[in-house]
């Protein structure tokens, strides 16, 4: 079933996530607040747009309450990672999912709330490891 979809932060992790989505048949809004991040994600998202995560009043406009999931991609701004997060609980967006970018970054988007938190670099290199030691194990 075609589900609703926010990204806000389109850096590689965001990208790739936004895209992936999109490919996926889902509807992708993608929120950057740079114009040339919200540019390039265009033809890959059913609607981009250039705002702040941490702009109360722009994520109400926009409707994010409504979207099934909110993915917040913001990587090395963490002041905005959590702002931007504790926003979207506030505004009711049942499913957050976030990027982390440390343990301690972690234990604050706990407790505000985050649904779900993600550590890409160490979750990949665990896949990565798995995914080596099974084919092995295939191979042999
Ligand atoms: P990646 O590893 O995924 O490339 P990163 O961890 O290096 O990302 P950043 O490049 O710092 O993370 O941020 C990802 C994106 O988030 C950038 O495109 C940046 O413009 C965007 N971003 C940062 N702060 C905000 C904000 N407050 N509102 C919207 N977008 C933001």
């Amino acid at each position: 079933m075609k589900k609703q979809f926010a990204v806000i932060g389109l850096g590689r992790f965001g990208t790739s996530v936004c895209k992936e989505l999109y490919k996926l048949g889902h509807e992708v809004l993608a929120i950057d607040h740079q114009e040339e991040k919200v540019n390039d994600i265009t033809p890959y998202s059913t609607h981009s747009v250039i705002a702040n995560g941490t702009d109360e009043k722009a994520l109400q406009s926009l409707g994010i309450r409504n979207f099934d999931y909110v993915i917040v991609a913001i990587g090395d701004d963490i002041q905005s990672s959590i702002l931007t997060t504790l926003l979207l609980k506030e505004l009711g967006v049942k499913k957050v999912w976030v990027k982390a970018q440390n343990y301690y970054h972690q234990r604050v988007l706990e407790k505000i709330g985050a649904d779900r938190i993600v550590h890409p670099e160490q979750d990949m290199g665990i896949r990565l490891a798995q995914h080596i030691t099974s084919e092995k194990i295939i191979d042999y």
